[in-house]
């Protein structure tokens, strides 16, 4: 299909928001597919969504987000073929300094319904989960929070999955058009997306374009720094929008070699520690690390990540392409490979000497964030509904129907929390102690 000249909702980016949020609206009855049109500069999945290495759980420690997580896990589990997920569970294992923030999760979790187990103590932590792995042998562990719900989704089998329950609704999905630009009124609401093969008329444009968002900011003007209201009563500002490095990569063993002692594809794993770290060569860090892996036949091994680290950029470049010519080197590099090949080693005993088998093709990615690195869910320009989701974004499968209800004139409770006026308000999410920025 072509692109049309005009479409009630057009909506920039096919990755997982564009498409849960194209499939949403034109199944709802108020709206046709032929309303809705969504445009990809390169095609579906070309994004963050299509190398997401897909983990899907509850473990925030942000109220909000663990409320929106399990709607979220919901929506994954009303169609698991379709969408390719993989309910395995998930287990978020931690020391002690993160032992009181898991400990509020996991009793949230029970009053929302989210069924999760919650190990404390050194001992019945290691004894757990040598009921899941005989091989286990991390150290400096004293809990684990075992959510039952979650696991992990197959990234490109996913988005194919909502491209098919979306165009059976009729929606248009084009490849290969970039917007460039808006044609504003006089309000300055938007009257048309420009692209680089024609004006698109629209009553309503929603942007999900994932690490591309500070592109489409800076052609609608918006500020590339905001003041948010701190705890101490004082105005900080920050930047808008800041680039970090994932980084991730898969070890080339059968996704077998990683099945738990009852023969099972295991949870998705989650470590944080402050285990002194080794490997054969001698220290690797002293610092508190965190890795997350899980058997993965999609990735062809066992595959994984490492915290993510800052990208600096100078402010006039924050809206380049940050997978552009001109974007810096992400690729991840030898300390991400000797890190988390020595973690897994360090977690279990059938890892040992195996870190030769890591695979060097390029993995990981980047992904824009927020002012305080949580979603921003919101409506810009009166009429540009922005689902900036900080990175946290694959497993929100769920925005995409919350965001079709509010466009039609519903205002959602679970997106309420994730508005932009919060930095200025000061209405920010509790910052926990993990090493990751987005728990
Ligand atoms: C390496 C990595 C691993 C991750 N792992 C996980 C995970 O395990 N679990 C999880 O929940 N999240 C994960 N994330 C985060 C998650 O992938 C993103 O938050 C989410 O996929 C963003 O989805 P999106 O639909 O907003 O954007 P994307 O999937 O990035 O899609 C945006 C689309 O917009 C298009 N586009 C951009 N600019 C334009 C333009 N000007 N004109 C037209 N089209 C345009 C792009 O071509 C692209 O297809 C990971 C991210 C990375 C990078």
């Amino acid at each position: 299909m072509g692109l049309p000249s005009s479409a009630r909702y057009v909506i920039i980016g096919a990755g997982i928001h564009g498409l849960s949020t194209a499939w949403s609206l034109a199944r709802d009855p108020r709206v046709s597919g032929d309303d809705v049109v969504v445009i990809d500069k390169t095609g579906v999945g070309a994004g963050a969504s299509g190398i997401a290495c897909g983990v899907v759980r509850n473990n925030y420690f942000q109220p909000a987000m663990r409320e929106l997580m399990a709607h979220c896990v919901d929506v994954w589990e009303s169609d698991p073929e379709a969408f390719s997920y993989h309910p395995v569970g998930y287990l978020q294992i931690s020391h002690e300094a993160m032992r009181a923030d898991v400990a509020s999760i996991h009793e949230q979790q029970q009053a929302i319904g989210y069924s999760s187990t919650f190990v404390e103590g050194a001992d019945e932590s290691a004894a757990y989960m040598r009921g899941i792995f005989d091989d286990w042998q991390a150290q400096g562990v004293t809990s684990v929070l075992h959510e039952h719900r979650g696991g992990y989704a197959n990234n490109m089998a996913s988005l194919k999955g909502l491209l098919g329950k979306a165009e059976a609704q009729g929606v248009t999905v084009v490849g290969g058009v970039t917007v460039t630009g808006f044609d504003r009124d006089a309000s300055g609401a938007v009257a048309a997306v420009l692209t680089d093969q024609g004006p698109v008329a629209c009553e309503q444009a929603v942007v999900a374009v994932g690490p591309w968002v500070q592109q489409i900011w800076a052609m609608l003007d918006l500020p590339f720094e905001t003041d948010v209201l701190g705890g101490d009563g004082c105005l900080h500002r920050r930047p808008t929008w800041t680039y970090m490095c994932l980084q991730e990569g898969t070890l080339e063993v059968d996704p077998g070699y990683l099945t738990a002692n009852d023969g099972t594809m295991p949870p998705v794993v989650h470590i944080d520690t402050d285990a002194p770290l080794y490997d054969e060569a001698g220290l690797v860090t002293d610092a508190p690390w965190g890795v997350y892996y899980k058997p993965d036949f999609n990735f062809g091994g066992v595959q994984g990540g490492y915290m993510p680290y800052v990208v600096d950029k100078p402010a006039d470049q924050v809206a380049v392409d940050p997978y552009g010519p001109d974007s810096p080197d992400f690729i991840v590099g030898e300390d991400f490979y000797r890190t988390w090949t020595a973690a897994l080693a360090h977690c279990q005993k059938r890892f040992e000497g195996k870190s030769h088998l890591m695979s060097t093709e390029p993995s990981g990615g980047i992904g824009s964030f927020s002012p305080d690195n949580f979603p921003v869910f919101d409506t810009f320009c009166d009429n540009v509904y922005f689902i900036a989701d900080s990175n946290h974004g694959y497993k929100m499968i769920g925005v995409g129907p919350l965001v079709a209800a509010e466009l039609l004139g519903e205002p959602q409770g679970l997106l309420a929390p994730f508005r932009w006026s919060r930095y200025a308000e000061g209405k920010l999410h509790p910052v926990s102690n993990s090493p990751y920025p987005w728990s």
